[in-house]
């Protein structure tokens, strides 16, 4: 039997939420642990309470607002995503996966749903990464995939330690960041990011997965020399063996994949100068697919098109392998639920993998994972402009409460 959330009141709490660091722009600014993310954090805390939940907040600043089941030592269901934004983002990202989860408790108190499992709302600790690195930060700590003390010393732009800003806004809890005990399931509804749901005439992903990638950064070496007075056959050009694989990397997922992306985001030549043939390049190299020996080709092409390059140039060159992150994919039984709370409400679902990480990433080490996608408007996001509409936002938000309470039992 189906749940209705209130679509009103969902509209309503995505605008409360948007109000806190809302930009003139119509966007959000709520950086990690910053003012802006307290007072998100304050209202979140509220919310809880006004629910009659009972709130922990671990050592890295994680948020998890409990609804008891009938069985309380039954593993719990979790279901939530970020409040943090990237500066001058949007109102969607993040907050519609932790809006969507309060909505779904208080549905579950207004039409006086018992559930057999615990159900957990929670608010991961800076999955933007853009104040602090790396993304998905507070998941990672908590499903263990990063050293807690080590995450405490990162520093922002300012110099200011993670863990400063944590007990200064006053949410550094007592909890251990770590599951305290073993969870049943995990659920994120998330905008998608892409353009893939609107160009189908979609209304919602089912998602299935989250594609690896790797990261690497490539240095080319040559020989600084006089613009005029160097002949051409003299030069060690390192922008120009750069170049080459730049435009490289640009065609290298025609022939790899379907799935497969690939970009150079990041470029610095020194001296960088009108009248010098370019000495040193740092560049990065960003390749992603769902399959893992798709990415590990596309990582070998790399590395040729670098040597081939600087061969042909006369240049040096390094390659440093700094991120691996393997694909993930989703067990059956959530998807599953998803995918029926998708057929049960009528609505067109979409089976797809997620080009971009997110908290799912990790818990997906821990719990049986999946996600919902809610239309994001020409697929735009990170930017003020992000969109989703009010309609999309409703019919993603009620498959993730009819997915959830199909995890967590419902007790008749
Ligand atoms: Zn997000």
């Amino acid at each position: 039997m189906r749940i209705d959330i209130d679509r009103d009141r969902l509209v309503e709490t995505m605008e409360e939420q948007a109000a806190i660091g809302g930009t003139d722009g119509g966007g959000l600014h709520r950086l990690t642990l910053s003012d802006a993310d307290a007072e998100a954090r304050d209202w979140f805390a509220d919310c809880a309470d006004e629910m009659g939940m009972d709130l922990r907040v671990d050592a890295f600043g994680n948020m998890f607002a409990r609804r008891e089941g009938a069985d309380p030592d039954a593993e719990p269901v979790l279901v939530g995503s970020h409040l943090d934004s990237q500066p001058y983002g949007g109102i969607f990202d993040g907050a519609l996966g932790v809006v969507a989860a309060i909505e779904f408790v208080r549905t579950l108190d207004d039409d006086g749903i018992e559930t057999e499992r615990p159900v957990e709302v929670v608010n991961w600790t800076n999955e933007e990464g853009s104040r602090f690195p790396p993304a998905m930060q507070g998941s990672g700590v908590w499903a263990g995939a990063h050293d807690i003390e080590a995450e405490y010393e990162k520093t922002d732009a300012d110099g200011v330690r993670l863990v400063d800003e944590l007990e200064r806004i006053g949410y550094r809890g007592d909890e251990p960041a770590e599951p305290r005990e073993p969870y049943h399931a995990y659920l994120e509804l998330h905008p998608e990011q892409g353009p893939f749901l609107e160009e189908t005439g979609a209304d919602v992903g089912i998602v299935t997965g989250i594609v690896g990638l790797r990261w690497a950064e490539v240095t080319f070496e040559g020989q600084a020399n006089h613009s005029g007075t160097t002949p051409m056959r003299y030069r060690d050009d390192a922008l120009v063996a750069a170049s080459d694989v730049v435009t490289a990397i640009r065609r290298l997922p025609g022939s790899l994949g379907e799935r497969t992306v690939a970009t150079v985001g990041s470029l610095t030549v020194e001296p960088n100068s009108v009248n010098i043939v370019p000495e040193t390049v740092q560049f990065t190299t960003d390749i992603r697919d769902p399959d893992e020996s798709t990415l590990d080709r596309g990582v070998e092409r790399m590395e040729a098109e670098v040597a081939a390059a600087a061969e042909r140039e006369g240049v040096d060159y390094d390659i440093e392998h700094t991120m691996r992150a393997a694909s993930v994919d989703f067990p059956d039984r959530p998807v599953e639920a998803v995918a029926d709370a998708v057929d049960d409400l009528g609505y067109d679902g979409r089976r797809m993998v997620s080009g971009a990480g997110h908290d799912a990433t990790h818990t997906a080490s821990v719990c049986d994972t999946a996600m919902v996608f809610s239309v994001s408007e020409d697929g735009k996001s990170h930017t003020e402009d992000e969109f989703t509409s009010w309609a999309d936002c409703y019919s993603s938000a009620s498959v993730l409460a009819n997915a959830a309470l199909d995890l967590a039992g419902r007790v008749d």
